[in-house]
């Protein structure tokens, strides 16, 4: 029920565990991250606690790395257990994806997946959407913003997500609708939470992201914010937030 997320030059990793100890307050049942550091991608998960989180990380993952996203999880769709808890990989192992909300439609859209060749590990409506993300950016032949935005048309649900690609390290691509979304703005690197409070302590500046929108952010380039329906663009307005 919470997602940070880190892209810049500092260590993506004690700021998403730091932020994710502070969307606490909404409330789940697992915890996970996945960073990459430019050669691997890392991914350590559980059910329970951020705590457990750190504990299982200590011993399964080297935590480096300068992007990356994390996940607190109420479950909707399969059991609190690790393998269904976020963030979620693709069968390419390349796009790694972190949801807050449901994808109603999941199963129709799984089977005609698994009709296309694809495996699922997890009993999750977000598993079904990461590989809905790849076969759509294969298919069409897209970058990833544009392969989230078709896909996203083809979902009926409640969603804020975070997606990366290991291949484009660059990028991170996010999306709302029903659930909230911030992104502060520091100089050179930029935060993805559910609200402020995980990235407070490093910018006082915001962009909150409206329902129906998504946003391309690129480390160095900026980012980009745009309706998911009609690919509009939308001014990306940056709030000063106050203490
Ligand atoms: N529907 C997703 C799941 O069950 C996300 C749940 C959430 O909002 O944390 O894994």
């Amino acid at each position: 029920c919470g997602i940070v997320g880190y892209i810049g030059t500092r260590e993506a990793y004690p700021i998403i565990i730091e932020g994710l100890k502070r969307l606490e307050y909404r409330g789940y049942d697992s915890a996970g991250i996945a960073l990459f550091d430019g050669s691997e991608l890392k991914i350590s998960k559980t059910k329970g606690k951020v705590s457990d989180l750190e504990a299982r990380a200590d011993k399964e993952i080297t935590k480096n790395g300068n992007i990356g996203i994390g996940h607190t999880r109420w479950a909707t769709h399969g059991v609190p257990n690790d393998v269904n808890s976020h963030p979620h990989i693709s069968n390419s192992g390349d796009l790694v994806i972190i949801h807050n909300g449901i994808i109603e439609n999941y199963e129709t859209l799984k089977q005609e997946l698994i009709s296309r060749g694809y495996t699922f590990k997890s009993d999750t409506d977000t598993e079904v959407l990461i590989n809905l993300i790849e076969e759509v950016k294969k298919q069409e032949n897209v970058k990833l913003g544009q392969a989230v935005q078709i896909a996203l048309n083809q979902v009926i649900g409640a969603y804020a997500i975070a997606v990366f690609d290991k291949t484009k390290p660059e990028e991170i691509v996010i999306a709302r609708l029903g659930s909230p979304l911030a992104v502060g703005v520091g100089e050179n690197e930029y935060f993805i939470a559910s609200d402020a409070s995980p990235f407070l302590e490093y910018t006082k500046n915001a962009i909150y992201l409206e329902d129906e929108e998504m946003a391309i952010i690129r480390f160095h380039k900026g980012i980009k914010v745009r309706k998911i329906k009609d690919d509009s663009i939308v001014p990306a307005y940056v709030q000063e937030l106050q203490m």
